[in-house]
C-alpha cells in the first residue's frame, strides 16, 4: 500500500528499540575496540535506527512498492531491454554446488561450474557465428573496451601503428564514442543518410588507412537493420580495419542472422539484456565478447580450455591484451543467462526473435497515426517516434514521459538516439502479451490527445506519484550523504 506520508525510518525510532534477539553468550566475550588502534574509535555512538523488526520490514516494503521495476509493470526503456527475468533462472543461480564454491578452489574440484561456462561460450559462439569467446567482460561497455584492446594489440603485432581513429555512427550507443576513446583511440562519427541507415558515401569520405575500427550496431539504435552490411564490411576490410558490432540488444536478430555472417570481427554481447540476466541498479551484467580468428591470439586471459574432457584456464597466452576481470566473472550471470538458451532451446530464440520484432511493428503501427514517425520503414526490436507535433502545441516529449508514470507504466528512452528531435525509443520486447501492448498504446493515445484538448495535465504530470516531477539529474550532482538530525 502507497503511504504519502510515509516517515524515515529515522523518524521511527524509539530509543532502546531493537528489531533481533540474539541467543546467550556462551564463549568469552571480547572486547572489539580494544583491536581497534586509538585514532579509528568512534568518539560518539553512531546515530542508528532503533526500531523493531516488523517496523524495519514494513519499512522496507512500502519503499519497495514505490520502486518500478520488470517485476512490477511494463518498462519499454528502448536500447535497454529490460525483459521479464525468469524465475527458474534465480533458482539455479542459488543450487548449493554452484553458489557456494570459493573462486580460489582448485580447478578439479569445479569441473562442473567450468563446464557451465564452456558450454556457454560453445552456445554463445554459436549464436553470434564467432569462432571463439570470452566470457570475462563485466557489462557491455566493459565488452566494448576489450574488443578494442584486442583489435589494437592485433593491428600492433602487424607492425601497425598509424591507425588512430575508430570509426562511429551518429545513431551509436553513447558507449561506443566512449569506449573508442577510453581505449585511446580518436572518434570519427559517419553521418546517418535519411533512411536512417549508414551514409555508405561519408563512411567512404571518412575511412583510410587510419582507420583501426568500424563500430556498428545492426540494427542500429533507431531499431533499423543496415541493408548494406555487406557492403560496409567489404569497405572496412578493404581499408584493414576491423568490424566491431555492438550485439548488447541481440532480440532483434537472434537465430535469424549471426553478425560472424555479415562479415563482424568482433562482437559484445549483454547477458544482462538479451539473455535474460536481471537489469538495473547497476549490475552485476556481463558482457561477453566473441572473436573472429583473427584475433583469438589476443583473447583476455586466462582463456578456459577443454583438453582430453578436462576443463582448464590456459594462461600461456603471449599475445594476450590482459586480464580484465579477476576469478571467473559474473559466474551468477552466467548461470542465468545458461538455464535461459538451455531451457528456450534454438527454436525458442528463434521465436524471441520473431515476437520481439512483431511486438514492436504492432505497437509503432498503432502509435503512427499520434506522433511523428520519422523512419517509416519496418522496424526490428524497436522504433523511434519524434514528438515534434506535440511540442509544437507547447508539450516536450519529456512532458510525456512523465505523465505515462501516472498510467503506471515506466517511460521509453527519451531524447535518443541523438539525431530524433524530441525522440522517444520504444522497445516493448517478446515477452509482454498483447494486452499489455495494448493498454500501453492506449495510454499513449490518450496522452497525444490531451496534448490536443487539455495540454496542462501532461505539463504538469505526474499526478498520482508520491513525489510529483522530480529534477532529472539532481539526484545524481547532489546525492543525500547523511540524514542530519533536527
Ligand atoms: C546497453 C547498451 C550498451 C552498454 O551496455 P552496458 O552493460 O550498460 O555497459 C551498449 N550498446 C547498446 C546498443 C546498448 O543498448
Amino acid at each position: 500500500m502507497l503511504n504519502k506520508n510515509q516517515p524515515l525510518i529515522f523518524e521511527l525510532t524509539k530509543e532502546g528499540r531493537i528489531g533481533y534477539s540474539l541467543p546467550e553468550l556462551d564463549v568469552p566475550e571480547i572486547d572489539l575496540s580494544s583491536l581497534l588502534p586509538e585514532g579509528y574509535k568512534r568518539t560518539e555512538p553512531a546515530e542508528l535506527p532503533e526500531v523493531s523488526e516488523l517496523d524495519i520490514m514494513r519499512h522496507y516494503t512500502a519503499l519497495s512498492n514505490r520502486n518500478h521495476g520488470i517485476d512490477s509493470g511494463f518498462y519499454p526503456l528502448g536500447s535497454c531491454t529490460m525483459k521479464y527475468n525468469p524465475k527458474i533462472n534465480e533458482s539455479v543461480a542459488r543450487y548449493p554446488g554452484f553458489a557456494n564454491i570459493h573462486p580460489l578452489q582448485d580447478e578439479s574440484t569445479v569441473q562442473g561450474a567450468l563446464e557451465m561456462m564452456y558450454d556457454l561460450q560453445e552456445h554463445l559462439a554459436e549464436i553470434t557465428g564467432m569462432d571463439e569467446m570470452t566470457l570475462q567482460p563485466a557489462a557491455g561497455a566493459h565488452g566494448e573496451w576489450t574488443a578494442l584492446m584486442m583489435i589494437r594489440a592485433f593491428h600492433e603485432s602487424n607492425g601497425d601503428f598509424h591507425r588512430t581513429k575508430v570509426l562511429v555512427p551518429d545513431s551509436a550507443h553513447g558507449t561506443n564514442p566512449a569506449s573508442a576513446t577510453v581505449a585511446g583511440y580518436e572518434t570519427v562519427t559517419v553521418k546517418s543518410d535519411e533512411r536512417g541507415l549508414v551514409d555508405i558515401e561519408d563512411l567512404k569520405r571518412v575511412i583510410g588507412d587510419d582507420t583501426a575500427a568500424l563500430m556498428l550496431t545492426n540494427p542500429n539504435t533507431l531499431g533499423l537493420f543496415e541493408e548494406d552490411i555487406l557492403e560496409m564490411a567489404a569497405i572496412v576490410h578493404g581499408v584493414g580495419g576491423k568490424l566491431y558490432y555492438d550485439g548488447a540488444n541481440l532480440n532483434a536478430v537472434m537465430s535469424k542472422a549471426r553478425p560472424g555472417d555479415m562479415g563482424f570481427d568482433a562482437v559484445h554481447l549483454n547477458l544482462h539484456k538479451t539473455f535474460t540476466g536481471p537489469h538495473g541498479g547497476g549490475g552485476p551484467g556481463s558482457g561477453p565478447v566473441g572473436v573472429h580468428k583473427d584475433l583469438i591470439p589476443f583473447l583476455p586471459s586466462p582463456v578456459l580450455v577443454k583438453k582430453d574432457d578436462v576443463y582448464t584456464f590456459d594462461y600461456n597466452r603471449p599475445q594476450t591484451m590482459g586480464r580484465v576481470k579477476p576469478f571467473y566473472g559474473n559466474f551468477g550471470i552466467y548461470l542465468r543467462a545458461y538455464t535461459y538458451i538451455r531451457s528456450m532451446g534454438p527454436d525458442g530464440l528463434k521465436a524471441v526473435t520473431e515476437n520481439a520484432v512483431l511486438n514492436a511493428n504492432y505497437m509503432m503501427r498503432k502509435l503512427e497515426p499520434y506522433f511523428d514517425l520519422p523512419y517509416k520503414q519496418h522496424c526490428k526490436h524497436e522504433f523511434v517516434l519524434s514528438g515534434r507535433r506535440q511540442k509544437k502545441l507547447g508539450v516536450r516529449t519529456l512532458d510525456m514521459a512523465k505523465r505515462l508514470l501516472d498510467f503506471g507504466y515506466h517511460p521509453p528512452t527519451i531524447y535518443f538516439p541523438l539525431n530524433v528531435e524530441e525522440g522517444m525509443m520504444i522497445e516493448p520486447t517478446e515477452t509482454e502479451s498483447k494486452e499489455t501492448l495494448d493498454s500501453f498504446i492506449d495510454a499513449m493515445i490518450q496522452i497525444a490527445k490531451e496534448v490536443e484538448d487539455n495540454p496542462e495535465i501532461v505539463q504538469n504530470a505526474p499526478h498520482t506519484t508520491v513525489i510529483k516531477r522530480l529534477d532529472e539529474t539532481r539526484a545524481a550532482r547532489t546525492p543525500v550523504l547523511r540524514y542530519i538530525k533536527q
